[in-house]
């Protein structure tokens, strides 16, 4: 067996601990004769798997109490419109566009009501994240949204934008657990898995309780009303219940780690080395602005598309996987999330350097 160092944004590298631990507990889970993915989720080991998830990851994330923690499908798209369906109480809703997900998810709400575009950076092809100390707040907005982390063109809000009072809804599919976070500073942070946390197919919702309510969009299905959800648990119907045990695995991995603060500072060390090799390379220019730099989706081209394509090549014959560009960026993307390894980022690194003395 041999695993690569898998630079892939998404689904994306897991610790290996815990695909072992799963692998482990594949035929029998402790006991029970069964596999996880064969056992009712109404059975009493399935609701420890899940009761246990759901406090690891308050434990980590410091969840207040006044929140719910959600256990969802559809992916980080069928949040775009779960979001407006329930919160848009007034029709009205503020979207910061900062990437591909945050359009798509302003372009999904304008189906429900009026979401208006507040700022974006669409203009240099979103390399950036705007200055949002003093955004046009609409008034009578129920929301302000932004995507935290945009996966595609390597760019992160650093600080999040004054929202003058109003509730802050994010995104943060791929910068999920990679740094400590102060709940109380949002009204709803939701992500798909398959980034940062485990597999595909599960969603995590946290959401502040007075938000989980009855008054939704008219016609709004049962399923997409977050409070038939919390209302029982994330067991309303049959939950993913595989993905939420890996999730309930990499929590627990996470807490050995030494948590959130311990997991940024690696990851800052990991980015550190990339970004610092990019900034003095005559080869490789890394595309997003550097006050904007993403600690997780580093991106970067050589401003020739063959060798681009050359060097994703023979990367991929030295074990190093995943790193083509996104289509809209091009170029390369090295996807560093918490269960890359200083050694593969390191290796990287090595790979570049000796690819730039062949290819200069
Ligand atoms: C990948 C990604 C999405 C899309 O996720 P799906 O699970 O495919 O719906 C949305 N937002 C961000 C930030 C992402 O990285």
């Amino acid at each position: 067996m041999s695993r690569v160092y898998n630079f892939s944004a998404g689904p994306a590298v897991l610790p290996e601990e815990v695909l072992r631990e799963a692998a482990d507990e594949m035929l029998d889970y402790r006991g029970t004769g069964m596999s996880v993915m064969e056992m009712s989720h109404r059975s009493a080991a399935f609701d420890r798997i899940i009761k246990e998830a759901e406090q690891d990851l308050r434990d980590l994330m410091g969840i207040p109490s006044n929140y719910k923690v959600l256990f969802l499908q559809g992916g980080a798209h069928l949040q775009f419109a779960m979001i407006p369906m329930n919160l848009m109480r007034h029709g009205t809703a503020d979207y910061i566009v900062t990437g591909h997900w945050a359009e798509r998810a302003w372009k999904e709400a304008a189906r429900y009501g009026k979401a208006n575009c507040i700022a974006s950076s669409k203009d240099e092809n979103y390399s950036y994240i705007p200055d949002c100390s003093d955004l046009p707040i609409s008034p009578d907005a129920d929301y302000v949204y932004i995507c935290q982390n945009n996966t595609i063109y390597g760019t992160q809000f650093h600080t999040l934008p004054d929202t003058k009072g109003k509730d802050l809804v994010a995104d943060v599919s791929s910068c999920f657990l990679s740094e400590p976070v102060d709940v109380e500073k949002y009204a709803l942070i939701y992500g798909g898995a398959q980034k940062n946390i485990g597999p595909a197919g599960v969603v995590i919702a946290v959401i502040r309780e007075d938000l989980i309510t009855d008054e939704v969009y008219p016609g709004t299905p049962t399923m997409l009303k977050y409070k038939t959800h919390a209302d029982k648990d994330s067991l309303y119907n049959t939950p993913p219940a595989y993905g939420i045990y890996v999730c309930g695995k990499v929590f627990k991995w996470l807490k050995r780690q030494g948590g959130l603060a311990e997991i940024e500072k690696r990851n800052h060390k990991k980015a550190a080395l990339l970004y610092g090799y990019l900034d003095q390379s005559h080869l490789f220019i890394p595309t997003a602005r550097k006050d904007s730099r993403s600690y997780m989706n580093v991106d970067f081209i050589t401003g020739n598309a063959d060798l681009d394509a050359k060097f994703v090549k023979e990367a991929e014959a030295a074990g190093l996987s995943g790193l083509k560009g996104h289509r809209s960026v091009g170029g390369m993307r090295a996807s560093i999330y918490n269960a890359m390894s200083l050694e593969g980022v390191e290796a990287l690194v090595a790979f570049m350097k000796d690819f730039e003395e062949k290819n200069s």
